[in-house]
């Protein structure tokens, strides 16, 4: 249920309806926007439905959430979240590009790239320390040794870290080094997991689920969302169709759609939707056109050399050309790089 305050309410108005609310064990999230305070009352519907909440003062109108998702419904808020990393906002009118390997490979190879995507402008590098491999005997990923050099070059560079979390019991480690945690496809419903970063201070980059629907989608940022994590940034890598000239499908029309029914920001991962480096560039224009607020993309110096995902990542110099061209489209929606 959404309650609409008065623009004149007073602050015991509001008072007065969180005690009611919680009083039948539902739980009040109240946002304050420009304009309009709005609560949100989350919990049995059942429940819900039995108190006159349109009968307390302050209270300009009531009306139900149809959605099954409610927190990350743009119904409950109307206006975009705007995710800040230490200065550097996502969902904002800049489009965030975060780029690196897929894996974490040695301190130098990593070194050489963030040198190499920095002069695209760029503020966030990823790299992946732990990796979900279809193989069991592919190579895993460096753990806590990949952290740390990722930690190293933000040291050197100023770049902001993006690595993805597969496991709850890491939580404690990746967020020692991580400025956003990933939670990656194969984990979108991993709903213990979910609830874990949903306790963290982090934001959280979720994506999407190799055969997730939207609302699936959307219920997993919701489980996140429901513990009080609010940095939810939501990310289109491409679904599995029947389609096998492209290792994924991308679902472009995910990304307006996604602006429709959410206050999330929401990116693209061009590489892993396409797995050839070669439709990059093209897709990600695509993506920056259809309103995305960043892009993941992957990046390797040699990626002929590269432990996992040579065939999808760009070399910097292509990598460089993407951005430039990627900017005039920004600009053309009037966004910019
Ligand atoms: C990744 O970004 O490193 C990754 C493994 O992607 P996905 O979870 O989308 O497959
Ligand atoms: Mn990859």
């Amino acid at each position: 249920m959404i309650i609409v305050m008065r623009p004149n309410y007073e602050e015991e108005d509001l008072v007065r309806i969180v005690q009611r609310l919680e009083d039948m064990n539902l739980r009040a999230h109240i946002s304050k926007g420009e304009h309009r305070t709005i609560v949100g009352a989350i919990g049995d519907e059942r429940i819900l439905a039995e108190i006159p909440m349109e009968s307390f003062p302050g209270v300009e109108r009531v009306f139900p959430i149809l959605k099954p998702y409610k927190l990350v419904s743009r119904e409950f808020k109307p206006e975009n979240t705007v995710v800040n990393v230490d200065g550097f906002e996502i969902g904002g009118p800049q489009i965030q590009i975060i780029a690196g390997p897929c894996a974490v490979e040695s301190r130098e190879v990593l070194e050489e790239i963030a040198e190499a995507i920095v002069p695209a402008g760029v503020h966030f590098l990823r790299g992946g320390a732990f990796k979900p491999r279809t193989s069991p005997y592919a190579f895993q990923g460096w753990g806590e040794k990949g952290l740390k050099y990722l930690a190293g070059v933000r040291e050197k560079t100023g770049l902001k870290v993006v690595t993805e979390l597969m496991d709850p019991r890491d939580i404690v480690l990746v967020c020692k080094y991580a400025d956003i945690v990933q939670i990656g496809t194969r984990n979108m419903q991993n709903f213990r997991l979910l609830t874990e970063v949903g306790n963290i201070d982090k934001p959280v980059i979720l994506k999407r689920g190799l055969c997730a629907t939207i609302k699936e989608f959307l219920m997993s940022a919701e489980y996140i969302m429901a513990q009080g994590n609010e940095k939810v940034i939501l990310c289109e890598r491409g679904i599995r169709t029947f389609e096998s000239e492209t290792r994924n499908t991308l679902d472009i029309s995910a990304v307006p759609l996604l602006k429709q029914l959410t206050h999330l920001p929401v990116i693209v991962d061009p590489s892993h939707a396409v797995g050839r480096a070669d439709l990059v560039t093209a897709v990600s224009k695509a993506a920056v056109a259809a309103g995305a607020d960043g892009l993941l993309v992957e990046v390797h110096v040699r990626p002929e050399e590269a432990m996992s995902d040579g065939p999808q990542s760009l070399r910097p110099e292509v990598f460089l050309s993407m951005v430039q061209q990627c900017r005039r489209v920004a600009e053309a929606v009037d966004r910019f790089i």
